[in-house]
């Protein structure tokens, strides 16, 4: 029988968990390097690939074959050359190159080794993750033999462990979850009564994280550097030998006040010493960032700090002293302690996995997560480009209509008219837009599809067509524009029905053997 199965596919590191016979979610360790947490970095060479830390050993001598942080991709059409050794626009990639969805299928596969009978599984992906890069999971996911029984947000997946945890429901009210990773930032408010999780809103950065601590760590090395020797680094050959220093005084700082490290520089080698106050200071720009979305998440829900009862914290980045000493300022008492910050978002996307398989679930496992219940929200706002008159310009004008509000709870299901500006206009443009604020500028939204709808027939303006937009659980949108006068659709379901293109996707890569 397949296993139920949660995969934290992540920026940095991924994981995989499983619901035992219990009911409790089990993070897997890696066969080869008995570890939890596997880096979700790959190495390529020829037909080989290894995915891990064992990658990075190839960093020194042949950097172009790494390839790393492939999830901030997903959302591009993009592939990665292993010639130019960076990631090039997908029209102009030469055969000895990988998609992102590719390299995330390799990841999938690495994880899906580290047990029998993978077949089905819930993968996590950020709240704020664009249609685009969730699309691009689901394929990742299709080309490692996996069927995703569903995309859950991180944040949402961690909330639903908490709220598995024997005894919540004493401490159960309104939940935040802040994660930050090492690419990127989400922070969740959801209301956890009885084992019921219920998410109210989500903010984010998906560019802020551990690897921009990395980087103002190497800039204080290098500016003591030049100091000590009147020499800069070179960064231009080894920045990324160097980021991996940098990570690594990083991490001693989150337990020690000061550290002091050989580099090995133009000028020789020096010693270089970094103390927790200057790394905090260089780090302030992006903790004043964390403090704001944070505020901007509590003040969008309508509630205050005081009235949320728990801060719980995931990703590797919430280490840092200083991310818990803002968080604590802020909520006006310090984050929950004793939740596995690397392990949180797989066990909750396992927990996940048995709540949508419940007919396979054993007795003990129903009556350890069968309470739990999850309701989660539309995290953008999702539109269409429609044209009116504008009779101030004296100029039609186009503009972005929301037709699902963010924060709409899932799954939901919005309809609205939109009605045709000339007479017989022979079809209109059928567009979905996505953004994360109340935009009506075209401007300041992604256009995520452009069809065509044709009318059969000419009409005076004022035709209505009926715009349907649903949105499923999974984070993944069916939308219909019908002519109402003619019954003709034009209807599209933003998944990865690109059976052609993800089938050459695989044909590239059926030959690859995963290390
Ligand atoms: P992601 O969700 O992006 O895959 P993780 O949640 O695994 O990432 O977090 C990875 C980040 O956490 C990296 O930037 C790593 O350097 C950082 N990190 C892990 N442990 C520590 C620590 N002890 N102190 C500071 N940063 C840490
Ligand atoms: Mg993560």
């Amino acid at each position: 029988m397949s296993k139920i199965i949660g995969i934290d596919l992540g920026t940095t590191y991924s994981a995989i968990a499983q619901l035992d016979d219990l009911g409790n979610p089990e993070v897997l360790s890696s066969t080869d390097e008995n570890r939890k947490i596997t880096a979700s970095t790959i190495y390529v060479s020829g037909d080989k690939v290894v995915v891990g830390d064992k990658a990075l050993d190839a960093l020194t001598a042949t950097p172009k074959n790494v390839i790393s942080e492939t999830k901030r991709q997903m959302e591009n059409d993009v592939a990665y050359s292993i010639e130019k050794g960076e990631w090039v626009e997908k029209d102009e990639a030469e055969e000895n190159s990988y998609t992102p969805a590719q390299v995330s299928s390799f990841i999938l596969s690495k994880l899906k080794g580290y047990t029998s009978e993978v077949t089905k599984a819930v993968i996590t992906v950020p709240a704020l993750f664009a249609e685009k890069a969730r699309v691009a999971t689901l394929d990742a996911a299709k080309m490692a033999g996996i069927e995703v029984i569903e995309l859950i947000n991180e944040p949402t997946a961690a909330a639903c462990y908490y709220a598995s945890l024997p005894n919540v429901e004493k401490i159960s009210g309104k939940i935040l979850v802040f994660d930050l990773g090492g690419g990127t930032f989400d922070i969740t408010l959801c209301s956890v009564e009885d084992q019921n999780v219920d998410v109210i809103t989500s903010r984010g950065d998906k560019w802020l994280g551990g690897k921009d601590f990395d980087q103002e760590i190497l800039n204080l090395i290098d500016e003591k550097y030049k100091k000590e020797t009147g020499k800069n680094l070179d960064l231009n050959e080894g920045k990324l030998k160097f980021l991996e220093i940098a990570e690594q005084i990083k991490r001693s700082l989150s337990v020690k006040n000061s550290h002091a490290e050989v580099i090995e520089g133009p000028e020789g080698p020096k010693k270089i010493e970094i103390t927790r106050a200057e790394f905090e200071q260089s780090i302030q720009m992006h903790i004043e960032k964390l403090k704001m979305l944070l505020e901007e998440c509590i003040d969008g829900s309508g509630h205050e700090a005081k009235e949320i009862s728990q801060t719980l914290l995931v990703g590797g980045s919430t280490r840092i002293p200083i991310i818990s000493k803002t968080i604590e300022k802020v909520m006006k008492k310090p984050p929950l302690t004793g939740v596995n910050v690397d392990e949180a978002v797989a066990a909750g996307a396992a927990i996940y996995a048995g709540l949508k398989s419940k007919d396979s679930l054993n007795t003990a496992q129903k009556k350890a997560i069968g309470k739990v219940q999850l309701k989660d929200v539309c995290n953008f706002y999702m539109g269409t480009l429609v044209q009116r008159d504008d009779p101030i310009l004296n100029r039609k004008v186009t503009e972005n209509l929301v037709v699902i509000e963010r924060d709409t709870k899932l799954p939901a299901e919005e309809t609205t008219s939109v009605f045709t500006i000339h007479d017989d206009q022979h079809g209109i443009d059928c567009s979905i837009t996505q953004s994360e604020g109340r935009e009506e500028n075209r401007e300041f939204v992604n256009l995520i599809h452009q069809g065509d709808l044709e009318f059969p027939d000419k009409k005076p303006k004022g035709r209505e067509i009926e715009v349907t937009y649903k949105y499923d659980t999974s984070g993944v949108m069916h939308c219909t524009f019908k002519d109402v006068s003619s019954d003709k659709k034009y209807e599209i379901s933003l998944r990865p029905e690109s059976a052609e293109d993800l089938k050459k996707q695989y044909e590239n890569i059926e030959h690859i053997v995963i290390e």
